[in-house]
């Protein structure tokens, strides 16, 4: 089969592998579109370790191409999204809640074994969810970031009636917006560098969007809030600055859910006065632990959208121009695709 093959930073190659061989309980799936997260750019780009060799791509969909023997909820020819996180059911975080993913021995694909930059990837059973006819593999490669997101929206605690703020309005940002506008919120603010993402969260319902470069986010949600604040902030940027400026933009009392993933090394520098004098709730939010049935659901109910989002796709072949696509932001890029 073919395959991108990352080797080191900077080192990706478009290689012929042999096609996997599955286990007993997994499958192989044959991968039809794979989204381009920041996490795959992260590892490209030397900032998070992996072990190396590695296929990248954990956000995908595709068709079942063959089953292993103890496999019984599937069958060849079946639509699928796959959950990348495996977790062993044996260690202490695994035996201390159902299925943890602060699991001793996690696996996950694409991160620490072959992912779906591929033609071909196993997937153990446990891990599949069948798609609904109505959803494209495009869309369906969206399942994923919207279960993360759906875990963020989670921690984040958002209360019918609340105003929130959301930093960022790329592919994460925007499926964040839908959900806290799911969830109930009342005013959704989402602010972003880009002016086309921004202009696509307001057609996917932001009430009000700020573009940093040109406008102090912090002077508009207080005109907004009576200078107050928001009731709650979601980061989905992942730097120290954005987290800085989310929480000057959340009132007294309010939450904080740092979103974001940053770089492994990144240093933030906080005022403890400051998270003391407004008793914030700050939480965090760690991958998609027990959200992708809601998210196929979300998916498949159309109250989410993921069509919008996916901006450009490319093949195999093209993998370094995807991700400089991705990580440059150019073009309009939102969410990028790669097809096998
Ligand atoms: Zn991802
Ligand atoms: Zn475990």
């Amino acid at each position: 089969m073919r395959a991108a093959v990352f080797y080191e930073a900077g080192d990706m190659r478009v290689e012929e592998k042999p096609k996997p061989e599955i286990g007993e309980c997994e499958a192989l799936i044959e991968v039809r579109a794979t989204g381009v997260c920041g996490t795959d750019i992260h590892i490209y780009k030397g900032e998070w370790s992996v072990p190396a060799p590695l296929i990248l791509g954990h956000e995908f969909s595709g068709v079942v191409f063959e089953v292993g023997r103890e496999v019984t909820k599937f069958e060849v020819g079946d639509r699928v999204v796959a959950e990348p996180n495996i977790t062993c059911g044996k260690c202490r975080f695994c035996l201390m809640s159902e299925r943890n993913y602060f699991c001793e021995n996690l696996e996950a694909i694409g991160v620490t074994r072959d992912g779906a930059f591929a033609e071909y990837v196993r997937v153990p059973e446990g891990n599949l969810y069948k798609v609904p006819s109505g959803i494209s593999y495009e869309e369906a490669a969206l399942i994923e970031p919207l279960a993360c997101c759906i875990r963020g929206i989670d921690r984040a605690g958002i209360r019918v009636g609340d105003v929130v703020a959301i930093i960022g309005a790329g592919p994460v940002g925007l499926l964040l917006l839908q959900l806290a506008k799911a969830s109930g919120a009342s005013t959704v603010i989402q602010t972003d560098l880009v002016e086309e993402r921004l202009r696509l969260a307001e057609r996917l319902g932001a009430d009000r969007t700020v573009n940093v470069g040109r406008e102090d986010p912090a002077e508009a949600v207080m005109a907004l809030t009576d200078g107050y604040g928001v009731d709650v902030a979601i980061e989905a940027v992942g730097r120290p600055e954005t987290i800085t400026q989310a929480i000057n933009l959340t009132r007294r009392g309010g939450r904080l859910n740092i979103f974001g993933v940053a770089p492994q090394d990144a240093l933030w520098s906080v005022k403890p006065f400051e998270l003391y004098d407004k008793e914030l709730t700050i939480t965090t939010s760690y991958r998609s632990p027990f959200t992708f049935q809601r998210a196929v659901r979300l998916a498949a109910s159309g109250r989410i959208v993921l069509k919008p989002l996916v901006t450009h796709t490319f093949q195999l072949s093209q993998i370094d121009r995807a991700f400089e696509v991705a990580e440059r932001k150019i073009e309009g890029a939102i969410k990028v695709i790669v097809k096998p």
